[in-house]
């Protein structure tokens, strides 16, 4: 059995000897326990927290400790009545080949889903995430423009194409020609702009003439400062993430912009609301699952993975995401099918 464990909290950058190999016996599944091998396992950008141990909403991970993380995983031996082995289950075995588990916060995927890592994806956390933060937070109405950045990522690809859905203009951003080529041939949206381009707030200032009605936040940083000005009254900032400050040692250089912001929400009368998905939206799970199959299955919600091959490649994998490496949501295949 190996997994990976944290050897010591990053300072910045997550670097490769924050992460440490160990290989153990399998474990054995005691009376009402069952054994799940590990087939994918997710990597999101919310695992650079809880290798911090700073305040935040979750635990840190101890350091020895396993990394924490979502799986889709087999049943490969069980002692437990509702779990056969063969059983596909979406799990938070973390970053391991094998765990035991009493079946506690697990969901069934059935004997032969069709494709069981979709559950870590748009039909898991992160497509729950855009699902509620853009539909209940941001409250998209047709003809309004809704701008999300990340775009091509898990959260953000959902957040616009739904937002077209929703008869919106979809505007996104992304890092590099080759996002934004996707995220608007692809994936469907109005326009995409990227944010490397020293011009980025000229471009996104003529993607946007009608102002933004609805900003999915999921970067902050430079992109939020090109956001602010843009904000039509009564706009609406689901607050999701903050990725371009996840890996910050101090606060960023330039102005403090803290009390424009505040004389933006005031005056434009604003509303920002902060949301940790399953905090807040957990009962809502199974109503956004039906919704997205039934959308993916009739083809209006496109999707894409990026596959790591192997858990030893996992530290990487999570060091290349937080640097947007990544083209789709970001997974690891750790073991066969
Ligand atoms: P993605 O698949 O979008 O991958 C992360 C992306 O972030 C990268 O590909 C990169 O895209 C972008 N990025 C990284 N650094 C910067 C930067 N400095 N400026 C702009 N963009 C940057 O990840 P997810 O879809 O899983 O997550 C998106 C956001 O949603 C994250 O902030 C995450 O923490 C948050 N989140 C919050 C949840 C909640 O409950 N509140 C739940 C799930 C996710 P690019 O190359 O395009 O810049």
């Amino acid at each position: 059995n190996r997994r990976i464990v944290l050897a010591s909290r990053p300072s910045g950058e997550p670097a490769d000897s924050d992460f440490r190999l160990e290989t153990g016996a399998v474990p054995e599944p005691g009376p009402g326990q069952l054994l799940l091998r590990t087939v994918y396992l997710s990597l999101d950008p919310y695992m650079r927290g809880r290798m911090s141990d700073a305040p935040s909403y979750a635990e840190p991970v101890q350091v020895g400790q396993p990394m924490v993380g979502g799986t889709v995983a087999r049943v490969v031996a069980s002692r437990h009545a509702d779990y056969p082995v063969g059983e596909w289950v979406l799990s938070q075995s973390g970053w391991q080949d094998y765990a035991v588990s009493d079946g506690s916060g697990l969901l069934k995927l059935g004997s032969a889903p069709e494709r069981p890592s979709y559950s870590l994806g748009v039909l898991g956390m992160p497509g729950f995430t855009g699902y509620m933060g853009l539909l209940d937070i941001g409250q998209p109405k047709a003809g309004e423009t809704v701008v999300v950045a990340a775009a091509s990522g898990a959260v953000g690809a959902v957040v616009g194409q739904l937002a077209k859905i929703h008869g919106c203009k979809a505007v996104g951003i992304a890092g590099g020609p080759d996002k934004c080529r996707y995220v608007v041939e692809e994936l469907g949206f109005d326009a995409c702009i990227d944010h490397r381009d020293p011009a980025m707030a000229n471009l996104l200032a003529k993607a946007v003439p009608q102002g933004i009605d609805v900003y999915f936040e999921n970067v902050g940083g430079a992109v939020f400062d090109a956001v602010l000005p843009l904000l039509n009254p009564r706009a609406r900032v689901p607050v999701c993430g903050l990725i371009s400050a996840y890996n910050a040692t101090s606060l960023p250089d330039g102005p403090d912009r803290l009390p424009l912001l505040m004389r933006t929400i005031l005056t434009k009368r604003i509303k920002m609301q902060g949301f940790i998905i399953f905090n807040e939206y957990a009962p809502r799970f199974g109503e956004f699952r039906a919704a997205m199959q039934e959308l993916l299955r009739d083809g209006r919600i496109k999707y894409r993975e990026d596959v790591v091959d192997g858990l030893e490649n996992a530290p990487r994998g999570l060091m290349g995401l937080l640097k947007g490496e990544n083209a789709g949501k970001r997974i690891v295949r750790v073991g066969p099918d």
